[in-house]
């Protein structure tokens, strides 16, 4: 029963439920090597991408207070709504798909929480704080002139990094410029922005401080969802039990086939770096970000006694228990299907997507009137938002009928990204219309340039 403890709580709270503190040893070797590299690459482009511009427009920008998105350099407006709701849905679908195959790989290689984690905050730990021993040496003892000057320069290093995260993250929500315009003035003149930049410091501070593997076990949904999208032919970091066991201590004396042994030596140097608390031989668990560094650790000791490594490896429960190699399964197929077919309608739908949203609807209470040059008009109220980077002065102009536009007040000067109210007139010659509701079209120029058409009604009285 004891064997099966894991089972009934996670690895971070003990039996009374209180959290226990993970004390993982420093990683090292192959995996952890390319995982640095990879973390570090992600790093540069995360800081750097809210510096990127196109054509004046933020690469990648959502700034939830204006409602206003920036895809790529592409802007999207809240008209847009159904585009991003496509997008979300591929995303959704895209995540489903990669962790049917690829299992946790995304949570080791790719989020944010662990990279900062486990490459950023934690090796600053061990820099300050020595490997996992000394680390629990130093929690330990009283607080003495060594602990403070350690806890000290740890904690002011973690505010300051945890500093640039917040200003990153508030980069990507509001721009770098205004971020940097509110570093760079008094407080006062700032204020929201300035509580937001200090509330989403003490947020990461303590994330990175406190909560560490808790986001991971706890807090993150997707982390929940793994028991419901792995199945047996997943890819996991997981351990060869039928290689690895009956486990025993490893003797130069013994043969181990001979004795029955398996390759397992229970040296627990794959339980010792894990940066969750767990035991990878208790099979697949919820708590396992797939970090590798248990790989590493058994391949460095499989190496020492002179076995082959592996034990721990990237493979698939059917990998270890049948020896199946990776196979596009009828759920992976149905699954790239629907997503290619969805990428296929977002592809059109941002290459039919209008730089322009124009509404023209008749003004409420008005109908027909006739002038005294023998023509009958109509009032209409015009919404024209402009998409793009560029201001524009804009004409309407009738497309398929014979008549007049002619605007009530100034003519239109589009700002880039803005929108604009104004009223005009159709004039239509009373003998040029056949019906009583006529549809008419017209054009929105730039000049000689026709940039948007767009229809209306046009009433006149019974012929
Ligand atoms: S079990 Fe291995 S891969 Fe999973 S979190 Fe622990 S060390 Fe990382
Ligand atoms: S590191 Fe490898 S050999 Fe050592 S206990 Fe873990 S699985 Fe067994």
């Amino acid at each position: 029963m004891v064997e099966e403890e894991f089972r009934n709580k996670i690895s971070t709270v003990d039996e009374k439920g209180k959290r226990v503190w993970i004390f993982p040893k420093k990683p090292s070797g192959k995996f952890y090597s390319k995982r640095k590299i990879t973390s570090y690459l992600l790093l540069a482009l995360l800081f750097a991408i809210p510096f990127f511009k196109i054509d004046g427009e933020p690469f990648l920008m959502f700034n939830i207070v204006e409602g206003k998105f920036s895809l790529f350099g592409q802007v999207f407006w809240p008209q847009d709504l159904y585009i991003f709701a496509l997008i979300t849905i591929i995303m959704v679908l895209f995540i489903i798909l990669f962790t049917v195959i690829f299992g946790r790989l995304f949570c080791g290689w790719i989020c944010p929480q662990t990279i900062f984690m486990e490459m950023v905050f934690r090796r600053i730990e061990y820099w300050i704080e020595g490997d996992w021993t000394a680390q629990k040496k130093l929690a330990k003892s009283e607080w003495n002139a060594e602990k403070i000057k350690k806890r000290a320069l740890k904690y002011s290093i973690f505010f300051i990094i945890s500093f640039i995260i917040a200003n990153t993250f508030l980069s990507y929500i509001i721009g770098y410029e205004e971020v940097w315009d509110i570093a760079t003035s008094a407080p006062s003149e700032h204020i929201v922005g300035f509580i937001a930049i200090l509330i989403f410091t003490f947020i990461f501070f303590m994330v990175f401080l406190k909560l560490r593997e808790q986001v991971c076990t706890t807090i993150c949904p997707y982390g929940r969802l793994q028991g419901v999208l792995l199945d047996s032919k997943s890819l996991n970091v997981i351990y060869d039990y039928k290689r690895g066991e009956n486990r025993a201590k490893f003797s130069k004396k013994i043969d181990r086939k001979e004795a029955g042994l398996g390759d397992c030596i229970d040296c627990n140097q794959c339980v010792n770096v894990c940066p969750t608390g767990i035991d990878i031989r208790n099979g697949i668990q919820l708590e396992c970000v797939n970090c590798t560094a248990c790989i590493d650790a058994c391949d460095f000791m499989m190496e020492k006694t002179n076995q082959p490594k592996g034990l721990i490896r990237y493979d698939s429960e059917d990998g270890v228990s049948k020896n199946e190699r990776f196979k596009f399964t009828t759920r992976v197929k149905a699954y790239t299907f629907v997503l290619i077919a969805l990428v296929g309608l977002l592809t059109t739908m941002l290459v039919l997507r209008s730089d322009f949203e124009v509404t023209i609807l008749r003004t409420r209470g008005t109908v027909f009137e006739h002038n005294t040059d023998g023509e009958i008009y109509n009032i209409y109220d015009l919404s024209i938002l402009n998409k793009t980077n560029r201001d524009l002065p804009v004409k309407l102009k009738l497309m398929n009928h014979a008549g007049r536009i002619q605007m009530i007040g100034d003519e239109i000067l589009l700002k880039s990204r803005d929108d604009i109210q104004s009223k005009f007139i159709i004039y239509i010659p009373e003998d040029e219309i056949k019906s009583l509701k006529t549809t008419v079209e017209i054009g929105i120029y730039e000049g000689d340039n026709l940039v948007e058409t767009t229809s209306t009604k046009f009433i006149a009285p019974k012929i």
